[in-house]
C-alpha cells in the first residue's frame, strides 16, 4: 500500500502523542509505555489501521502496537484515532527490518501479519514478512508460548510462508485455505482493509496460526 505522498504527513506524525517516537529507547520497557501489565500484540505492516483499531476497541485488556513503514499510510490510522482515541493502541513508523532494535526478549505476546507485501522476485524473498529471516527475528522477542497469525489472499505468498516454517523451527497450530468458510477459524475474525477488498472480489483468504 503506497498512498500519494501526503503533504505534512511527517509533521503530523512527529507531533502525534499516539506515535511512539524513537521506539528503540523503549526496548525492554513497553509495559511502562502503556502503564500496565497487559499483554502486547503487534501488527507489522498495519496499513491504515482498521484491523488493530477494531481489535483494540473490542479488547481493552490487551495493548496493541501498529507498525507501518510509510508516513502517508500511518497518517490515515491517526485520523481514525482522532474520532475516538483508544488508550491501548499506539503506532510506530518504521521499517520492520529494524524490529530487533525496538522489542526485547518476550515483550510481545502475539504478532499479526495481514496481507503482507508479496515481494514476488526470488531475490527479494528475505523481505517478505513471513520469511524464515523474519521468523528468526520474531523468535527473539515473542513470548515462549506466543503465536503469530498471518492472513493473505496471495496463494504463492502463503505457500512460501508455509514452506518456511519447519526450517525456522515453527509449527502450525491451525491453518485454513478458505477462512471465511471455516467456521472454527472465522470465529471472531476481524477483517482488514485488504481482506474486505479481496474477499468482496471472491478471493479465498488463507490463514495460519503458528508457534515455535
Ligand atoms: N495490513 C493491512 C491490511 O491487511 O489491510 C495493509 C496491507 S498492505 C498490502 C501492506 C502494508 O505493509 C503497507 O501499508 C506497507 O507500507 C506495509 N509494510 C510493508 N513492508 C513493511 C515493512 N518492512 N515494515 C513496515 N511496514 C511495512
Amino acid at each position: 500500500m503506497r498512498l500519494r505522498n501526503i503533504k505534512g504527513a511527517r509533521d503530523v506524525i512527529a507531533e502525534s502523542p499516539l506515535v511512539v517516537h524513537e521506539p528503540e529507547k523503549r526496548k525492554g520497557k513497553w509495559k511502562e509505555v502503556f502503564g500496565n501489565d497487559h499483554p502486547i500484540r503487534i501488527e507489522i505492516g498495519m496499513g491504515k489501521g482498521k484491523f488493530l483499531y477494531e481489535l483494540a476497541g473490542k479488547n481493552p485488556q490487551i495493548n496493541y502496537i501498529g507498525i507501518e513503514k510509510y508516513s502517508s499510510v500511518l497518517l490515515r490510522a491517526l485520523q481514525k484515532m482522532e474520532v475516538q482515541p483508544l488508550e491501548n493502541l499506539l503506532f510506530i513508523r518504521m521499517d520492520a527490518e529494524e524490529i530487533l532494535e525496538v522489542f526485547g526478549t518476550e515483550e510481545v505476546e502475539r504478532i499479526y501479519l495481514n496481507f503482507s507485501d508479496p515481494w514476488p522476485k526470488d531475490r527479494h524473498a528475505k523481505r517478505r514478512l513471513p520469511s524464515k529471516e523474519f521468523l528468526s527475528r520474531y523468535d527473539q522477542f515473542l513470548q515462549k508460548d506466543g503465536m503469530l497469525e498471518f492472513k493473505t489472499d496471495n496463494r504463492k505468498l502463503f505457500d512460501f510462508a508455509v514452506g518456511e516454517l519447519s526450517a525456522a523451527g515453527w509449527e502450525t497450530v491451525n491453518i485454513t485455505y478458505d477462512l471465511h468458510h471455516d467456521s472454527e477459524m472465522a470465529e471472531g475474525n476481524v477483517m482488514t482493509e485488504y481482506e474486505e477488498k479481496f474477499s468482496s472480489q471472491g478471493n479465498p483468504i488463507y490463514k495460519y496460526i503458528i508457534k515455535r
